[in-house]
Formats: structure tokens, sequence, C-alpha cells
């Protein structure tokens, strides 16, 4: 007998819905880059595609196609050959999905592996990446982007020229130091935006052209425009009921951060703010019986998007704002000078969530539990990716001891839903709604 159909309960953007469609219209302009004989680069982490797209070279961020294929169900073929060529099944299931379809984009394409050299399934899209021309590594905090980078030239014959920014760590040990201020920060700004400097010359060098810089100012006008109306939305949420959720953020990513830097960006997050407005003045929210407030830290679980957001509206639970969600992507738009806008660029690199020292990353994730209200933080328990779930244990400590907050922590994974465990999810988040109740009860 088949399980009853549940009605939606979740009361999503609509506004979003035009993300798909400029998602796909994205990766078919990536299947397309060899026949229109563009140039190709590969790279993972920071959001460096607006140096790309100004040079006409086409973009393929890593974790993003892992995301895609994730979240599409469409994971298997590009992680079973990732496992086949020997890369655990512990490793960042991120890289694991983009090596496999490394793996996969050499099969089939050069037919040097007997086993699997036939012709991909017509649904398999693994094997469509085009190969690069270049590979850019310019990963923040985890070691796991640079090692990722190095593998992905070994699988195409170490052919394949590599250039690398390193991004260090803001240690914010000195005494001046702290967001986005003091000596350290004044330093390391520095020291990212000449090696971009360089980075540029090396794209020269790839494309025998002068680089364009004015098409660099024109996207980066773009994508700083975009960026406050993500924000400006975003701050929109304090609301009662929240007119948005992480969800919806989340569909939100591929648009600040790996879309091609176009007015449709700036479309796109003009719908969304005007959207979020029109549903603070009306007091509609995404949650329709919003009873609980929640903060979800972690990375987020790309086979399950659509299916968590059913399962907090189902608890009444509006989960307002989250680390991944809220503290990267062009998160600091007036650092970035469209006419001059390296430095501000390498400074929205150094600032990922994963690359500030605890008491700074504790210190922002506390202020946005209080500008949202929350009563409890989810933690996703990201179990290929320990850059992210290193320091739950301190935050969740600090949630309780500073904020007198709820927290809980299920384990799942970014691209790897075998991780997951559905009935965990549900006992630990009931046993912190329940929690919160009597927290509640006593206090009313
Ligand atoms: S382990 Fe986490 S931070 Fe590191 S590359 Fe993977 S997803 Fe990124």
């Amino acid at each position: 007998m088949n399980a009853p159909v549940m009605p939606k309960v979740a009361n999503k953007l609509k506004s979003t819905r035009m993300a798909g469609k400029l998602v796909n219209d994205y990766w078919e302009m990536v299947w397309r880059a060899k026949e229109e004989g563009k140039l190709v680069c590969w790279y993972e982490g920071s959001s460096i595609n607006p140096f790309l797209e100004a040079a006409d070279i086409v973009w393929v961020h890593g974790e993003a196609y892992s995301a895609m294929l994730a979240a599409r169900h469409q994971e298997g073929p590009a992680q079973a050959a990732a496992e086949e060529r020997g890369y655990l099944r512990e490793l960042c299931s991120y890289a694991r999905t983009h090596l496999g379809c490394a793996v996969n984009n050499q099969r089939h394409r050069n037919g040097s592996d007997s086993a699997f050299a036939d012709v991909p399934a017509d649904e398999d899209i693994s094997a469509k990446l085009p190969a690069p021309d270049m590979i850019i590594s310019a990963y923040a905090y985890c070691s796991t982007g640079q090692q990722w980078d190095e593998m992905t030239s070994r699988l195409f014959g170490k052919k394949i020229p590599i250039f690398n920014v390193s991004i260090p760590w803001i240690w914010a040990s000195g005494k001046d130091a702290g967001y986005l201020r003091g000596q350290e920060w004044e330093e390391t700004s520095r020291y990212v935006a000449r090696q971009l400097e360089e980075m540029v010359k090396f794209i020269e060098e790839r494309t025998g052209k002068p680089y364009p810089w004015d098409r660099l100012r024109e996207l980066m006008r773009n994508v700083k425009r975009a960026s406050e109306l993500r924000l400006e939305a975003m701050g929109m949420c304090t609301a009662t009921p929240a007119p948005a959720t992480l969800f919806d953020w989340s569909v939100s990513i591929a648009p600040i951060n790996q879309l091609p830097c176009t007015t449709d960006i700036v479309d796109y997050f003009t719908n969304v703010r005007d959207e979020v407005a029109e549903r603070v003045r009306t007091g509609e929210g995404a949650v329709p019986r919003e009873k609980y407030r929640l903060f979800f830290d972690g990375i987020m679980n790309w086979n399950k998007l659509g299916w968590l957001a059913e399962k907090f509206a189902r608890y009444d639970a509006a989960v307002v704002a989250g680390r991944y969600t809220h503290m990267a992507f062009w998160q600091e738009p007036d650092l970035i000078d469209p006419d001059d806008p390296v430095m501000g660029m390498g400074q929205n690199y150094l600032i990922c969530p994963n690359n500030h020292s605890s008491p700074i990353l504790i210190d922002l994730i506390m202020g946005l539990c209080e500008k949202y209200q929350v009563d409890g933080i989810v933690f996703h328990a990201t179990r290929t990716c320990r850059a992210f779930t290193n320091p739950m244990f301190m935050i969740a400590e600090q949630a309780t001891s500073r904020l007198g907050i709820q927290t809980t922590m299920f384990e799942g994974d970014v691209a790897d839903e075998s991780f997951y465990k559905d009935e965990l999810l549900n006992t630990r988040v009931e046993a912190m709604l329940e929690a919160i109740d009597s927290r509640r009860l006593a206090t009313a």
C-alpha cells in the first residue's frame, strides 16, 4: 500500500523559483563550453567566478556541481566512480563527487579505462562536465580544497596549468584583532589582493589577451547590488512570523555564489526582496503556524533540502538563519568598490565562515541568534566536512551559557544521504522542542 501523500506545509518564497531556470541555463552553458571553443576553469571554494567570467572563461565550481547532482539525486555515478578509483567514503563528499566527475569525464572521453569506456547513460550528467583548461585553487581554511585541486590535476594527467591563491586563516591573536579590523586583517587583506593580481596575470597568459578590467568592474557592480538586496531581504526575517527561511536562502546560494554576474542576479534578488517585504507587510509567514525559531549550523544537506524544509515546517519551526547561508557569499558588500574591486573581493574571500578564529566565529553566531531571536540551534554534524563540524560543541556550549537557548545535533552530509538518519533527527529535534516548551512554561 502506498503511504498517504501529506499536503505541503512549508510556504516557500515564489520568487526563488526563478533560481531553477537560472541554474539550468548556467549548467547548459557549461556543458556547451567546448563546442563553443571556450576555455574552462575548474575551481572550488571562494567565488572567483567574476574574474573568470570577465575574461570569457567558463567556470566550474566543484561544490556547486556536486550540490546540484545531490539535489537532483544524480550523484550516484560520480560517487561510485570516485570510490572505485580509491577515494574513501569519509572524504568530503563535495570533493569525492566532483573528483568522480573528473574520473567519469576521462573514462567516457578517452576510453582510457576499458571497464568504463562506454558512452554514459543519458541521465548520467556526471560525465558531462567539460575538462578543465586551467585550475585555480583559492580555498580558505580547509586543506581539502587544495588537495582536491591537486587530485583533479593528477586525474587529468598533471597537464593542466594550476594557480594557487593562499587564503590565510584569521587567527585574531593580536591585541587589535577583531572582525574586519586590526593589523592582521589589514595585512592578510593586502596579501590576498596581491595574489589576485598575480592570478589575473595567469588568466592573461591562458587567454593571450589583456585582462578586461572594465568588464570585471561591471560584473562586480551587479554582485555588490545583488548582495545588498539579499542581505536586506534576510534582515527583514527578524519579523515574526519570519517571511522566509534558511531553505529559501539555500535555494538562493547559486544566484549569489556562482551564476553569471549579469543583471539577472540583481533582478532575482530584487524580486526576492520585494516578496519578503510584501510578506512582512501582510504578516505572511514561511511557516504558517510559526511557534519556534531556530538557527541551523552546518552546510546544507543537499539531498534533503525540500525534505528538511517540510520537516521543520511540520514542527511549526521556522529555521530563520544559518551559518552557511548568513555568514558567507559576498557577505560584506560594503567592502567592494566596483571601480577598484580586487581588494574587496579578496576581503570577502577571507571572511568565509570557516576562516575565523573561534572567538570571532562564536560572536558572529551569537549575534545572529540574538538578532533573529531564536529559541534554539540545530547542528547538522556534516559527516564528511570536519571543517564545519569541528567547532560545533564550542558553539553549542556558548549558546547555552551566553544565551540560555537549547541546542541539538544530528548527523548528515552535504552530498551523501547515506549518512543521514531520519529517526535520529526526529528524536533529537522533538526533544529540543519539548525542552523549549518546558522552559516557556517555567518562565511564563
Ligand atoms: S571538507 Fe568542508 S570545508 Fe573542506 S572542502 Fe569539503 S565542504 Fe569544503
